[in-house]
């Protein structure tokens, strides 16, 4: 049975542009620019200089606690180990490789067998997940072997997270009907490390070829059943999976282990069986590039470290785009620096024309409440946002500002285009730095 969550909107999907069209492999570029942050936790430190020369699938950068290691997706050799743009808006190290085309496949990247996988004791599958760099790919970045780690003996239901709610975006829907048996086979993968004998893939009833295609490969008795739920705005959001799929509701602050669940991306599973099965880490993604002016909108398969700029270059654009986005048009960054290249969390760039400009110039809360009717986080936007204008640190800390996930939902609905997801992004960073104890 479906639960249905809170609040939440139905904003046009658009996803017509590119669901039924086949993922493109992407021409290598010749440089490809890896950034050392990439995930939600500490940043690697570079294992390369200039001069070195890397191959496929080799380890480029690494670093302790929440972190996860980072792998060349070309071979070639390093041009520079230097500061540069990021899709996050800020600059961090990168290595920059030259590619050499050549594709020389490292010598740690090795194919196991059934049999050899079926050894393997759950803490060595989460050893060769962490080796292999994995992380969240929704978004989110989340060290993958933390989470298993982590969830052992604690997660009594796993989750695969195939409902790809935002508009445009296509590339789980894609990876499901392209890789149905490596997303499968990532699941169980999950289900052997926690001890659990069923799994759940949740995904949307808009996805009905998906749907179609991941219960024909199920096998009676794998324990794994696909739950297509109802297309509603933040459906794919973790929080909001879980009470569909299970009416557990995850507390203030909590995470998803707290009420015996773990949730992974579709594209994290179907890595999982990559790094597991043939040995190879997280070093390419499918990446929606679409958008209301974008002419030729594509499904792209891309080496992580790929430019915006050459994304944009292969689908083209009617007009001067008025915003790039990394990711889609609800929960997306915009980008002011097209040099930025894709991550292990960017599954798509928007770009978008000035029609969808709706900045205005005196902003002006009608005090209509829909906000608040939208959230599926049970918050209430309107307040957040007053208390931000205040400046008012203990009163965002009051309205549980930290436990917005940024959905877009409230922004959406707002008839005055008062920016409030902007505004959380900032009156978080507030909270943050209050926290921060005082420099002497
Ligand atoms: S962005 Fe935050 S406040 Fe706005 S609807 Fe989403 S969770 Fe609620
Ligand atoms: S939806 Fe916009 S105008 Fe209405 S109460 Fe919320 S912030 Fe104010």
């Amino acid at each position: 049975m479906a639960f249905s969550f809170f609040g939440g909107v139905h904003p046009k999907e658009n996803k017509f542009y590119t669901c039924d069209k086949q993922t493109e492999v992407f021409p290598e570029p010749d440089v490809i620019v890896i950034p050392m942050s990439q995930n939600i936790g500490a940043p690697c430190m570079p294992l390369v200089k200039k001069g070195d020369p890397v191959t496929v699938g080799q380890k480029i950068g690494d670093n302790q606690g929440l972190c996860a290691p980072i792998h060349s997706s070309v071979s070639g050799t390093v041009k520079a180990v230097e500061m540069r743009p990021h899709n996050t808006g800020t600059n961090v190290m990168s290595v920059v490789i030259q590619n050499d085309h050549l594709d020389t496949l490292c010598e740690t990247v090795k194919p196991r067998t059934q049999e050899e996988v079926d050894a393997l004791s759950p803490m060595e599958l989460v050893d060769i997940i962490h080796e292999g760099g994995l992380v969240g790919m929704g978004g989110a970045t989340f060290p993958t072997h933390v989470k298993l780690s982590g969830g052992i003996g604690k997660v009594d239901t796993v989750i695969i997270n195939a409902g790809e709610c935002e508009p445009y975006i296509t590339a789980d829907d894609r990876l499901c009907r392209e890789h149905p048996d490596e997303v499968i086979s990532g699941l169980k993968v999950i289900m052997k490390i926690f001890g659990l004998k069923e799994g759940h893939i949740g995904i949307e009833d808009n996805k009905p070829e998906a749907i179609k295609i991941l219960k024909s490969n199920l096998i009676n008795g794998d324990g794994i059943s696909v739950d297509a739920l109802p297309a509603k705005y933040p459906q794919g959001a973790e929080k909001q999976l879980i009470y569909a799929i299970t009416g557990r509701e995850v507390p203030s602050g909590g995470l998803p282990a707290a009420v015996g669940c773990a949730v992974f991306n579709a594209a994290t599973a179907k890595a999982i069986h990559d790094v597991v099965y043939k040995g190879m880490p997280l070093i390419s993604r499918i990446v929606t590039v679409s958008g209301d002016i974008v002419m030729e909108p594509k499904n792209l398969l891309v080496p992580i470290g790929t430019s915006f700029d050459d994304l944009l270059g292969a689908v083209g654009h009617s007009e001067n785009p008025y915003k790039v986005l990394s990711g889609g048009p609800m929960m997306g960054v915009a980008q002011y620096d097209l040099s930025v290249t894709t991550t292990k969390g960017v599954n798509a760039v928007t770009i978008l024309g000035h029609k969808n400009r709706y900045a205005v110039e005196d902003v002006r809360c009608l005090r209509c409440g829909k906000c608040i009717d939208a959230c599926p986080m049970h918050l209430m936007p309107v307040l957040m946002y007053k208390a931000l204008q205040d400046g008012d640190v203990d009163g965002l800390k009051a309205s549980n500002m930290m436990d917005c996930i940024e959905c877009g939902c409230c922004a959406y609905t707002c008839p005055a285009s008062v920016p409030l997801v902007h505004g959380f992004r900032v009156g978080k960073q507030l909270i943050r730095s209050a926290a921060q104890p005082a420099k002497k």
